[in-house]
């Protein structure tokens, strides 16, 4: 089975990428919805987490710390099932990829990046936040630039999503 690493930082366009990959038929584990999960079963207050470690980079890294193994454990066990059901090739979307050493695990490694101005733009759109507010969560990530370097693969998100489509077409990476 090949298994595919997708990263790329906040607002990147990771989601829209791995739309591409499920339209195609492609299984996606999203660590986002595995760590949710995670908190679930511990009955943990979120939004009061959330408030805890939102304005607060030092507790944002113990907690993403902490989490890391319960994720991967559980990124591992979905990519398991899917190995099990006979998928030949499986997308990991997680944003910490690279932090958490996940990228070990999959092959090709695709970044999807855009420039800087465009992610702020695009973050304060979608998350109604102010400039300030997205720059520090931009700003709290490794930067996408460094990412892009780690990458096998380089989708550039910068243009419209007809564009996106394209790029992600001539890569032809749903082809087996
Ligand atoms: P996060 O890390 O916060 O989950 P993400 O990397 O998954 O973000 P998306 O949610 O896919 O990023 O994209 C961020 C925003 O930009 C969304 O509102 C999305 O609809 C929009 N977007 C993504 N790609 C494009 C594009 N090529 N043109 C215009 N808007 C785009």
């Amino acid at each position: 089975m090949r298994i595919v690493g997708l990263t790329g930082g906040i607002g990147s366009g990771k989601s829209t990428v791995s739309n591409l990959f499920k339209a195609h038929g492609i299984p996606v584990v999203d660590a986002d919805v595995v760590a949710r999960n995670v908190l679930k079963k511990g009955k943990v207050d979120r939004p009061r987490l959330g408030q805890i470690v939102f304005s607060d980079p030092d507790k944002r890294q113990l907690l993403n710390r902490l989490l890391a193994p319960y994720i991967s454990s559980g990124i591992f066990l979905e990519a398991l099932n899917l190995w099990m059901k006979g998928c030949k090739i499986i997308v990991l979307d997680v944003p910490l990829l690279f932090e958490a050493k996940m990228d070990k695990w999959t092959k090709p490694i695709i970044v999807v990046w855009v420039d800087s101005q465009t992610q702020l733009q695009r973050l304060m759109a979608r998350d109604g936040t102010t400039e300030e507010e997205a720059k520090n969560k931009i700003n709290a990530q490794m930067s996408l630039d460094l990412k892009r370097t780690k990458a096998d693969i380089v989708i550039d998100n910068t243009g419209s999503l007809e564009d996106l489509n394209v790029r992600f077409s001539e890569e032809n990476l749903v082809i087996e």
